[in-house]
């Protein structure tokens, strides 16, 4: 079975948000294979129990209560359509950072989140991921930025966070810590 398709989380196995799992759904009771592990904002925990199919559907939003993106983390600076506001909560899976996540926006719309990536992965992906790294961390070229660019790492921090503009295809950027 194909995954749904997520407009500003395009590629949720690749960033981690969904496992191969062989968990059932506490929505549509389900072992579908895949399951989401991302950040669930409800009364209730809800801790890789929730597959993809009704994350998209929107019925584990309804049926929960849950939104898997905190309003508050979308496009900080930006002033977005309610509608793109309610697809990224209430209908995209999430990410972890290690404060409070920013879910960037760039030409008028929410960005398509990329993955979390670290200095290797910013190697491979290349100097315009780089620069777009770079420019949020506000260091000039030099030794200051060097250090930090080599201590970035996926999964310690700090950790870049990566995004992509749906219309320009501009990559943009944002990096935290513990
Ligand atoms: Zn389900
Ligand atoms: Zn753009």
């Amino acid at each position: 079975m194909n995954l749904p398709t997520f407009t500003y989380h395009p590629a949720p196995l690749a960033t981690g948000a969904l496992q191969l799992s062989p968990n059932t759904c506490i929505v549509c009771q389900q072992a579908r294979g895949y399951i989401y592990v991302g950040p669930v904002y409800a009364v209730e925990e809800y801790e890789a129990c929730i597959c993809p199919w009704c994350i998209a559907d929107g019925s584990a939003h309804h049926r929960l209560g849950a939104t898997f993106i905190d309003e508050d983390s979308i496009g900080p600076d930006a002033s977005l359509d309610d509608a793109v506001i309610t697809e990224l909560s209430q209908r995209t899976p999430g990410f972890a950072g290690w404060q409070q996540e920013q879910w960037l926006a760039h030409c008028d719309d929410a960005c398509e989140f990329i993955g979390k990536v670290g200095h290797a992965e910013l190697l491979a992906l290349g100097s315009e991921a780089i620069r777009a790294v770079q420019a949020s961390t506000g260091l000039q070229d030099g030794p200051r930025w060097d250090v930090f660019f080599a201590a970035l790492h996926k999964d310690r921090g700090p950790t870049a966070y990566l995004f992509k503009c749906r219309h320009c295809s501009a990559l943009d950027a944002y990096q935290d810590t513990h």
